[in-house]
């Protein structure tokens, strides 16, 4: 293979590497922000769910007072019923304890609804606490996951550095100039292979005498449409730079 033409392969392998590195890198503190949203979210969800259950008890506790109100005139009418003098007396008596013993029924059915909702929403009240605790962890490991690729990718950043400045020293000048102009111009993708007659990255057909002159791999040729410099990788050839890998079983 031509020798820039490799050097070429490798420069891009490095510019590609170093590329994704930069972009992890740069999304770092949108990703932290996704986290502290998510945390923010459980702390939430546990605070709206206290506040349903304080809520639920404020209203059972009105409800008992009304409760008693009802029991002391329910009391009061009953000693009233004891002294009553005539008929009439007594039937009005009778219907105001009608009444007293309907209301302290209605208002403990409520009592009774308010205390099953209670056992639901403390029960909800566990649950966004445990799925607070789940976050919180997983929030813990996905910090500590981010510095460790951190160090790497910047360890990495510094090794392509140096490789690529030698890499460069080494390359022909002209042929530099031209995958640095394609590079700017394509999102840093200079170099494109070239399998079956097409250009794999703009899918655009080669003509054959290009397509038959990048097979070689021995001069450096841009592809007609998108100025990518084209390379070949023959398929015997890669499983002959790897003589140890173990074959593969036909699928
Ligand atoms: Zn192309």
């Amino acid at each position: 293979m031509n020798a820039d033409l490799e050097r070429l392969i490798a420069l891009q392998k490095l510019d590609s590497t170093a590329d994704a590195a930069r972009r992890t890198l740069a999304a770092e503190p949108e990703h932290e922000q996704a986290l502290e949203a998510r945390l923010e979210a459980a702390t939430q969800h546990v605070a709206d769910a206290k506040e349903k259950l304080a809520a639920n008890k404020n209203a059972r506790g009105a409800l008992e007072k009304d409760v008693a109100v009802h029991q002391g005139r329910l009391s009061k009418f009953r000693e009233q019923a004891m002294a009553v003098k005539t008929n009439q007396e007594y039937h009005a008596i009778q219907h105001e304890i009608t009444f007293a013993q309907t209301e302290i029924k209605k208002i403990e059915d409520s009592i009774l609804e308010r205390m099953m909702e209670s056992d639901d929403l403390t029960l909800a009240v566990k649950a966004a606490e445990a799925q607070l605790a789940a976050e919180q962890k997983a929030i813990v490991a996905d910090r500590r996951a981010v510095t460790a690729a951190h160090g790497e990718m910047e360890a990495a950043l510094e090794r392509i550095t140096v490789e690529r400045a030698a890499l460069i020293a080494e390359l022909d000048k002209q042929v530099l100039g031209t995958f640095e102009a394609v590079s700017r111009k394509r999102n840093g993708v200079a170099m494109s292979e070239a399998r079956g007659g097409v250009c794999t990255i703009c899918h655009v057909r080669l003509r054959p005498q290009v397509f038959n002159t990048v097979r070689r791999n021995d001069s450096i040729l841009q592809c007609d449409h998108c100025n990518r410099i084209l390379y070949f990788v023959p398929a015997p050839a890669a499983a002959a730079a790897a003589p140890d890998a173990s074959p593969q079983p036909a699928s």
